[in-house]
């Protein structure tokens, strides 16, 4: 295999296998998120792994809607966020499903178009962070049957809670959303991220639209399903040296050995997306042990403990997350370590980790 100095390892099985066990598990059609490059695991890859299994694909992005269909991915894709009005004519050249929450970018798409194109209406139930404010819902929709160009396909929204123990404010949510189609005629209408499709059965109407989960990872204290973490990130040890008793490490000299020290550099860093908030709190596993990050992690490197890791020389791999031998390190992990979320984290390894599949 080719020589990286840091790369993620991508289980495109274990991500069909997810997908897999969660359509079987909700028993509704999938649309399956692979927005911000199928956090962090390669969008087109996963994308044409889940061909097979998603009954939609859904994105952030225009940009990533095009990336797809460049790619050859013919399946449908929807927008999950408002388009301009600059952006109706790459909608309609590429086949995508816009998401549509305001008249002006309606109206637009609706002018521009020969042929009809699905749209997809987003409710603000309470997210309150895009849609149609529910209670303005009913008239937009009618006001939106005069464009006869759209052909209303599906209606969502999106939980703000539904990852919290607390289920009452998605009880609110989903209220106020069915009350808008009950005897309505709309194909597809859907609710659940990957929270409330492990935990909300309430939610799955007609598709759930999980994105977290996808990748193996729970999105909260809730595993119904087995999944499997689908990303590897590992890296190489560049320089190892012995330090005294008293002596500073990295940056600011923030850490102080307290006795003869056998140190590593590993090479990693921020500037790869490997959080400079790990300084002093991150382990990594080599040799099969988990070694405490020492001192302040800089852009390029950082420096660990090597304590009882036996056998080490300079280019031997280093885990940052998954498995070693008998250890692991989930992204959970990491998360928490350095204040953040595991979607945060999957979400900026960096371009300079070479991406690899299995
Ligand atoms: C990102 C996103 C999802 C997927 O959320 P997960 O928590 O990753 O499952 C679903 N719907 C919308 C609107 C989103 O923005």
């Amino acid at each position: 295999m080719h020589y990286f100095r840091t790369h993620t390892e991508i289980n495109l099985g274990a991500i069909r296998r997810n997908a897999e066990a969660i359509k079987a598990y909700s028993g509704k059609q999938l649309i399956a998120v692979v927005k911000a490059d199928a956090y962090g695991h390669g969008m087109l890859r996963v994308t044409e792994t889940l061909h097979p299994i998603a009954d939609m694909f859904a994105v952030a992005t225009v940009e990533e809607g095009v990336t797809l269909r460049q790619g050859g991915i013919h399946k449908p894709i929807l927008i999950l966020f408002s388009s301009l009005p600059e952006e109706a004519a790459q909608i309609v050249e590429h086949g995508l499903t816009p998401t549509v929450a305001d008249w002006e970018f309606a109206s637009q798409l609706n002018a521009i178009t020969t042929k009809p194109v699905n749209i997809h209406v987003n409710i603000n139930t309470g997210m309150n962070r895009s849609g149609v404010r529910w209670t303005e819902a009913v008239s937009f929709l009618n006001r939106l049957k005069t464009l006869e160009r759209l052909e209303i396909e599906g209606a969502f929204t999106h939980l703000a809670t539904a990852d919290e123990a607390d289920k009452s404010f998605v009880s609110v949510q989903l209220e106020r959303f069915l009350s808008l189609f009950t005897g309505k005629n709309i194909k597809i209408l859907h609710a659940a991220n990957s929270a409330a499709s492990l935990a909300v059965s309430a939610s799955q109407f007609d598709a759930v639209r999980p994105g977290l989960s996808l990748y193996g990872v729970y999105p909260a204290s809730e595993k119904p399903i087995v999944l499997e973490p689908a990303l590897t990130w590992k890296t190489r040890i560049g320089w190892m040296g012995v330090i005294s008793e008293g002596e500073g490490v990295s940056y600011g000299l923030t850490y102080k050995a307290s006795r003869q020290t056998r140190v590593a550099m590993v090479q990693i860093g921020y500037g790869d997306g490997y959080r400079r908030a790990l300084s002093g709190v991150g382990q990594v596993l080599i040799s099969g042990v988990r070694c405490p990050i020492i001192g302040r992690v800089c852009m390029d490197v950082s420096v660990v403990d090597l304590r009882d890791a036996a056998n080490v020389s300079v280019g031997d791999e280093v885990v940052l997350i998954g498995k070693q031998a008998e250890e692991e390190i989930t992204v959970d992990e990491i998360a928490d370590r350095a204040g953040t979320i595991s979607y945060e984290i999957l979400t900026q390894i960096g371009p300079r980790v070479k991406r690899t599949f299995c």
